[in-house]
């Protein structure tokens, strides 16, 4: 008799130990996020999809000087044809980016950003490699990210 009452108490305390742990989580702020109906805030250096800035007229900044490409530590993610002095095509293959930024921390002329678009999942691979006119901002987008560096 004595033993069912001590496993029925100690049964109880288990269940209000419980409920106590349920309660202390009810008045919390959740630490999850309803992705992706809510999104999250990201932070100022953020390292999302890369992008190329442009002048103000529209013109390249990118001298296709190659040192982003000497840097990356991923062999010919970043491929860059040049014509002349004009870069004709400026690839990135995002599918294989590490987001290391260091491209965009060598780059000379700041031609390279790090925006906070990480939303990049495909269907396949292929489609994943950006080419210039995918990387390059507008002139007005360009101008937005100038200020912030
Ligand atoms: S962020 Fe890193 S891995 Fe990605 S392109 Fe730049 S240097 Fe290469
Ligand atoms: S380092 Fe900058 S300027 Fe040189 S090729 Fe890369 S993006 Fe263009």
């Amino acid at each position: 008799m004595i033993n069912q009452i001590n496993k029925t108490i100690s049964a109880v305390v288990e269940i209000a130990r419980g409920m106590a742990t349920i309660m202390k989580h009810f008045f919390r702020e959740p630490i999850t996020l309803e992705y992706p109906e809510k999104k999250p805030e990201l932070g100022e250096r953020y390292r999302g999809r890369l992008a190329l800035l442009t002048n103000p007229d529209g013109s390249d900044i990118c001298l296709g000087c190659m040192t982003c490409q000497k840097v990356c530590p991923c062999v010919d993610l970043i491929q860059i044809e040049k014509e002349g002095k004009e870069v004709k095509e400026f690839t990135i293959d995002i599918g294989r980016c590490i987001f290391c930024g260091n491209c965009t921390e060598a780059c000379p002329k700041g031609a390279l950003v790090m925006t906070k678009e990480f939303e990049l999942a495909d269907y396949s691979r292929n489609t994943l490699v950006y080419d210039k006119k995918a990387l390059t901002l507008s002139p007005e987008e360009s101008e937005k990210w100038k200020s912030r560096t």
